[in-house]
């Protein structure tokens, strides 16, 4: 299986992101009234060859987390668990975004999303001066890439990814 969502961003590359983390991602999405939003960590490698970036791992909500139906809170705790697959990949995979449901089809960043991943772009240790968002609404998965430029953050959107439900 090398399924992948395959995406060409200018001036930078192609990123890659796993089916199967696509799939693990669906999994959280909020199609019942009692789920409440998820979230966590995306986990890639900065590759050499075949693309710039693969984005294959993520963190699951923590029991620290604050889950809500329309609102996600992610606790210190992903740092940890981020930390811990760092040392288990011997540093090739690292932090390189962020992840979280929305209960709409096609989901769309809220003001407060905005706050957060530009606090992530200008106060979160990573390499580069990108990071990627990843939203997962009921029928379709959303990327955003943000770009940290001086003192301006600037978060673009990618593409969408249908989700098919089995
Ligand atoms: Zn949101």
């Amino acid at each position: 299986m090398n399924n992948e969502w395959k995406l060409e961003i200018a001036e930078y590359g192609a990123l890659r992101i796993c089916q199967a983390l696509l799939d693990s991602l669906a999994a959280f999405c909020q199609l019942e009234l009692s789920q409440p939003e998820s979230g966590g960590v995306l986990v890639g490698k900065h590759l050499n060859s075949g693309g710039v970036m693969l984005i294959d791992d993520f963190t699951p909500p923590q029991l620290s987390d604050k889950q809500a139906r329309c609102s996600y809170y992610r606790s210190e705790a992903h740092n940890n668990k981020v930390l811990d697959k760092w040392k288990e990949s011997n540093g090739h995979s690292t932090f390189v975004g962020l992840w979280h449901t929305h209960p709409e089809a096609t989901p769309n960043f809220s003001a407060q999303d905005r706050k957060d991943w530009i606090n992530a772009l200008k106060n979160s240790v990573y390499e580069g001066s990108r990071l990627f968002f990843i939203i997962v609404g009921q029928t379709h998965i959303r990327c955003w890439v943000g770009q940290k430029k001086g003192s301006i953050s600037n978060i673009e959107l990618l593409g969408e990814y249908k989700i098919i439900s089995d």
